[in-house]
């Protein structure tokens, strides 16, 4: 019987070292790996047998967290990357080539907004920015050459969930794969039970947990039916001159229904070479062996400083699903379980000199661009992350002046509040 992710967490892809016996999974450290023979060499490059070749396209360590994320996922193979960046921009990649499009939630990561609306664009590839809470907006949006649907699960600021099952429905009608970006939910959704393709997650936020590496890893289902969408999907389909002419939705057969992966690896991968370090893979898994107990305590502690600030005056709107009504809280509710994530927004009543006050006037909490660190963190997105937009786009995102967003961690709960209320206090 596959055990419980809880479980998985700890055990998937690795009981102990082969040659050592070592129970933490060792750093394999090399760029290469040394062939058994001529034939072995030609065998693992003609991909007629699976083995180690260049650390730039697999490695060991990285090979166990990519087992264990996917028997998390319950997916069928996983692939690590250098960022959660290059996860997105692989997963897309991947499928879309120039001249095609796909399909785009506007509720995404700055990051991803700009890797989409300009890099890829400049590329040829388009996306179709569409409204995520009527899920029709993507079948509306769909054409011949629409590759795949693009969403995050708990996207900040307005922090609501993704129609995951509505979206994929939609997509597995019309033939085209939703690609879920779960970085801010990992234990509490799983996007595969829901319908969708592919998951990618940045790793250096929840799944790390310890702020000490960037990474991504992205995750096949293997449950798209790309043979019966053949017209769709040439990249997976026709004859690919970058590996003498393989057709990777039938070199992948021999494997599993992993096309998806295995192309993603041995040509982007291997072109783009946007690999995971080793030694960072080893720093993922130490941060995956524990964070079903730290999503536990940040949906926990998150939920309680909701409610604190809920109910103070100088707060003007508590964003967190825990407080939600109506269609988004009946999503939330559809979609997560264990807890509502640990991301809380805030509007402050003083607007933008309000919001940047308080960022000063924290102690404990750390000022700082990042989400899914163990420790507490805030941020002003409209003097930092968002400054960049106009006032018009600011108010589009959810961003008001007074906004501030926290990513609450696992200190003692007394503690988080303790430091936003000293800050609020000095507004
Ligand atoms: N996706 C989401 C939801 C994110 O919050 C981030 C980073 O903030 C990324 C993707 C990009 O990940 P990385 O910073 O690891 O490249």
């Amino acid at each position: 019987m596959a055990h419980r992710t809880e479980t998985q967490a700890l055990h998937a892809g690795h009981r102990a070292d082969p040659t050592t016996g070592s129970v933490a999974v060792p750093i394999y450290q090399t760029t290469s790996y040394q062939f058994n023979d001529a034939e072995h060499a030609a065998s693992l490059f003609a991909l007629s047998e699976l083995g180690n070749i260049y650390t730039r396209i697999m490695n060991p360590t990285n090979d166990v967290l990519e087992q264990r994320l996917t028997a998390m996922e319950g997916g069928a193979a996983g692939l690590a990357l250098a960022s959660g960046q290059a996860a997105s921009m692989f997963a897309i990649l991947n499928i879309a080539a120039s001249g095609d499009n796909f399909v785009c939630s506007q509720h995404i990561y700055g990051g991803t907004w700009n890797l989409f609306d300009v890099t890829l664009r400049d590329l040829g590839i388009e996306v179709r920015f569409v409204d995520p809470t009527d899920p029709e907006n993507f079948r509306a949006a769909t054409d011949d050459k629409t590759r795949a649907y693009y969403g995050e699960t708990l996207p900040n600021p307005k922090l609501e969930m993704f129609p995951i099952s509505e979206v994929a429905a939609i997509g597995r009608e019309l033939g085209v794969p939703l690609i879920m970006d779960n970085t801010a939910a990992p234990i509490l959704c799983r996007p595969f039970d829901h319908g969708a393709a592919i998951t990618m997650y940045s790793t250096t936020k929840y799944l790390g947990g310890h702020g000490n590496s960037i990474g991504g890893v992205l995750i096949d289902g293997g449950n798209f039916d790309w043979e019966a969408n053949r017209e769709r999907f040439p990249l997976l389909t026709r004859p690919d001159p970058g590996y003498h002419g393989a057709v990777w939705l039938e070199a992948a057969k021999p494997l599993g229904p992993i096309a998806y992966a295995l192309k993603a690896r041995v040509t982007l991968l291997r072109d783009v070479g946007a690999a995971m370090s080793p030694f960072n893979a080893f720093l993922f898994l130490q941060g995956v062996e524990t964070v079903s107990l730290r999503m536990q305590k940040h949906c926990e502690n998150a939920s309680v400083v909701a409610e604190y600030l809920s109910q103070h005056d100088k707060v003007e709107k508590v964003i967190h699903p825990s407080l939600q009504k109506g269609e988004a809280r009946r999503r939330a509710d559809a979609y997560l379980s264990g807890g509502y994530g640990g991301l809380v927004g805030m509007e402050l009543a003083g607007g933008k000199a309000a919001g940047q006050a308080f960022i000063n006037n924290l102690e404990l909490l750390y000022h700082v661009a990042n989400i899914g660190d163990a420790r507490s963190l805030a941020i002003h997105p409209a003097s930092t992350t968002h400054s960049q937009l106009s006032e018009e786009d600011l108010l589009a995102s959810g961003v008001t002046p007074g906004y501030v967003r926290l990513s609450i961690g696992i200190e003692h709960v007394d503690d988080i509040i303790a430091d936003i209320e000293q800050a609020l206090a000095k507004v």
